[in-house]
């Protein structure tokens, strides 16, 4: 037998262990659900008929989600992965870490571990990659146990994120949860930048894609991580990894009020002149120098912003460190 039949032996054995489809779900702090989430998840993935794993990635959860996972994984050994962070990284480098780990050969699934995303969906999500879509996307039809202010504030920032987009486009009331056909996930794992807007980066990918409707429940148990606050950096984190539109903004500013400085300058010098007008005093110099004394410091805030980030790319550090990996067991 010669070495490339050999190596081709090992690549269709590799296949064979493979699974098709590689499910992926972050956890921080999910011990309570994720026993359901992997009760619901089971019957619903053996429906598909096709071989599959489940790969848990415990983003350094501080309660027992990893004794959770562990205990999951010895009862189902086949079909069940761990992915063990050695501290929490964040969703997006933990969803990032279970991709780069998905053994799938078919099409890997995201989805949230604590049931907002009903696992119900993914046999449609599968449909459509069987039709041919490379990226099928869960698309929220009503936002269930969300308050009137996350709706509005979620709405304004997909349009302004359409308005800022360009070429890009980034399909509204969609969130991670979503299939990648194999070749489009391994173009976005080409993808390593450290500040990891995940919707910015899946839409940047392109591919053939079908938005597949459901609708979005309210979460089973525990809370969100994601206050008010939190989600106001998310989308500054958005905007400013996804486009430079806020630097031009920020020339334009200066432009503007340099124009405006001009005219009002002429102005004074035409009263000074002609009318013999004394100099308007302190208050108007006063709102005059403070004013531009913000614009300064907010344009400079957006360079800050963007150079910011240069720096942390600049660094070059891994993305996330896992701890430990441990795959299913596939077959013999
Ligand atoms: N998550 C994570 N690391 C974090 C925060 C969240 O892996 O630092 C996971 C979390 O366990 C859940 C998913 O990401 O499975 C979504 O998180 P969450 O429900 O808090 O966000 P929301 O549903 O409110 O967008
Ligand atoms: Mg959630």
């Amino acid at each position: 037998m010669g070495l490339g039949t050999l190596a081709l032996r090992a690549i269709t054995e590799a296949r064979r262990r493979a699974p098709v489809l590689s499910v992926v779900v972050p956890c921080f702090d999910e011990a309570e659900v994720l026993p359901r989430f992997h009760a619901r998840l089971g019957p619903v993935m053996d429906g598909i008929g096709e071989p599959w794993e489940v790969l848990y990635v415990n983003d350094g959860s501080r309660d027992g989600t990893l004794d959770a996972m562990l205990a999951l994984q010895a009862a189902e050994p086949d079909r069940v992965s761990v992915l063990n962070l050695s501290r929490n990284f964040g969703k997006e480098a933990a969803l990032t870490a279970g991709l780069d780990h998905a053994a799938a050969t078919g099409a890997a699934v995201v989805i949230d571990g604590d049931l907002q995303d009903p696992p119900e969906v993914i046999p449609d999500l599968v449909a459509a990659w069987r039709e041919g879509f490379d990226v099928a996307y869960a698309q929220r039809r009503v936002r269930a146990g969300e308050t009137w202010t996350k709706r509005t504030t979620a709405a304004a920032f997909y349009r302004l994120m359409e308005r800022l987009g360009g070429k890009v486009r980034l399909p509204r009331d969609t969130g991670d949860f979503r299939l990648m056909s194999r070749r489009a996930l391994d173009a976005l794992l080409a993808l390593r930048e450290r500040h990891r807007f995940m919707k910015g980066l899946f839409a940047w990918v392109g591919f053939p894609s079908k938005a597949v409707p459901y609708d979005r429940a309210p979460r089973a148990a525990g809370e969100t991580k994601w206050s008010y606050w939190a989600l106001w950096n998310l989308s500054i984190e958005g905007i400013t990894s996804f486009t430079t539109v806020p630097l031009r903004f920020a020339t334009y500013i200066g432009l503007a009020t340099a124009a405006f400085a001009l005219l009002f300058g002429l102005q004074v010098v035409v009263k000074t002149v002609i009318y013999g007008n004394p100099v308007a005093g302190y208050p108007s110099l006063m709102a005059v120098v403070l004013f531009l004394g913000g614009v300064q410091l907010m344009t400079l805030g957006i360079v800050g912003e963007y150079l910011g980030r240069v720096f942390n790319e600049a660094k070059g550090r891994p993305i996330y460190i896992a701890e430990r990996y441990l795959p299913r067991r596939g077959p013999e």
